[in-house]
């Protein structure tokens, strides 16, 4: 079998590991039921080492579109389907994803395997909620159909299960109408963070909302933000230079990071100055403005391979969630990076909504969500052990999709449960349980 180097987006951890890729069922039934243990892999968007093991099983050939329903609104795909090219069938025929993480360039297996969030969870929940049905391949090799009512406990377990309970081979969800591709965003400057905290809250009839929330501010202007609201526009109000194809797509490729960037372009100085000058950006307090829902949902995406600007030793994503009594444990952890001088550029706040009843191991709860990047190096994993802290504390949990370093104390305080051990597993299932 092939060998090769895999790593997610954070680029830390690298692995050796044998590295499958087909389109064929029984050649995925054939390699699960003969092999020890196997780690399913998307399109290797989650940071850390979620879809990181010995025996990789990537999904990326399983790209068949089987069905779109444009009266019922439904989408009928292989689980290698990347959210790129779904937008690309749906968007022309004036239909958008229920939910969308910060990139496109995710599978639906792996949005499934991650119950992803968007800007809209506190309106519509995790992807999961508008999942009809999948198909999953168990250990044995048997597919099971599996949705809200049938084989529902299965369906709730690998919904969040991080790939623990199978390989969902097809699935259907239901897709949301739309007239056009614009967004009429809001863009609210707050000073700081007790601002945008009660921005968020004052908004929360808003469908979409997110803030951009500068770390290394101090003082009264401790978590200074943007925070951008979001409606899909309609029709009727889209500027006439838009009106002969509102519903069109993105052109296809922006610029590109060509290589690892030395150690010394993203240091504590560098950011302070790029959020000084993002924050800054807006002069007045308030802009409204109509964009194309491509920059509006994934900015980072306009910038192939910017993972690449942390260099060689990759970086760490940290995101946790407090619950909403306890937001206050955010504004600890703030100040305790802004001491660090480690936050990155981009720390994106969101407030998430209540939980599907039926969740198991999906990260939201009701409460604020903060996600950080920080670059690997010799003090970082001390500093993020300390923000666990204050996350236990809180009753907080840190997002599976994120990590690539949580010890299993913190991840047994932040979560109910983990999905029993079985020929599935990961490189972080096995650090969480602690049995590698
Ligand atoms: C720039 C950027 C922004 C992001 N923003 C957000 C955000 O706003 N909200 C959010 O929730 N996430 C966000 N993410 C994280 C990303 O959406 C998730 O990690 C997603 O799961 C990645 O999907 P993937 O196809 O790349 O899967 P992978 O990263 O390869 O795998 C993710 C998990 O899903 C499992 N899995 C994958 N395919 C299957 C399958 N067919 N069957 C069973 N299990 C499977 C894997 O085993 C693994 O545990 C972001 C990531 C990036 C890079």
């Amino acid at each position: 079998m092939r060998r090769r180097t895999v790593t997610n987006w954070g680029n830390y951890p690298i692995v050796e590991a044998a590295f499958t890729e087909t389109s064929r069922q029984s050649e995925i039934a054939a390699l699960i039921g003969g092999s020890d243990e196997i780690t399913i892999r998307g399109n290797g968007r989650s940071y850390g080492d979620a879809s990181l093991g010995d025996n990789i099983l990537s999904t990326l050939r399983l790209n068949k579109f089987l069905d779109l329903d444009l009266e019922k609104g439904e989408i009928e795909c292989e689980s290698g389907v990347l959210f790129s090219d779904i937008l690309d069938v749906i968007v022309p025929r004036g239909f958008f994803l229920p939910v969308t993480p910060g990139t496109k360039f995710i599978t639906v297996g792996g949005a499934i395997g991650a119950d992803v969030h968007g800007k809209n969870h506190h309106k519509e929940g995790g992807f999961a909620s508008h999942v009809i049905s999948f198909d999953l391949v168990d250990e044995t090799g048997v597919v099971r159909r599996c949705s809200p009512n049938e084989n529902a406990a299965l369906f709730w377990q690998t919904c969040g299960g991080m790939g623990l309970t199978g390989l969902i081979l097809r699935a259907r969800f239901r897709l949301q109408p739309i007239e056009t591709a614009f967004i009429d965003q809001n863009s609210i400057k707050s000073a700081n963070i007790d601002a945008v905290m009660k921005q968020f809250a004052d908004n929360s009839s808003s469908t979409y909302s997110v803030a951009w929330l500068d770390c290394t501010a101090r003082g009264k202007s401790l978590g200074r933000s943007i925070l951008q609201l979001g409606e899909h526009t309609k029709l009727a109000d889209l500027p006439r230079q838009y009106s002969a194809d509102p519903l069109r797509l993105p052109p296809k490729s922006g610029p590109s990071i060509p290589f690892n960037a030395p150690a010394f372009a993203l240091n504590p100085l560098t950011i302070k100055s790029f959020n000084t000058l993002y924050f800054n950006r807006q002069l007045s307090e308030r802009k409204t403005s109509i964009v194309h829902f491509d920059p509006f949902f994934y900015p980072l995406d306009g910038i192939r391979d910017w993972n690449r600007l942390y260099g060689r030793n990759g970086f760490v994503q940290y995101q946790f969630v407090l619950p909403l009594d306890k937001s206050e444990g955010v504004v600890e952890i703030l100040e305790k990076i802004s001491r660090s001088g480690e936050g990155s550029p981009l720390a994106v706040l969101k407030l998430f909504g209540k939980p599907h009843p039926n969740s198991f191991m999906s990260f939201p709860m009701e409460g604020f969500t903060l996600a950080l990047d920080f670059k690997v190096n010799e003090k970082v994993f001390g500093l993020l052990d300390e923000l666990d802290e204050i996350v236990m504390k809180n009753n907080g949990r840190i997002y599976l999709a994120k990590d690539a370093r949580m010890k299993p104390n913190v991840f047994q305080r932040g979560y109910n449960d983990i999905v029993p051990s079985g020929r599935f597993t990961s490189a972080q299932a096995k650090r969480l349980r602690n049995t590698s």
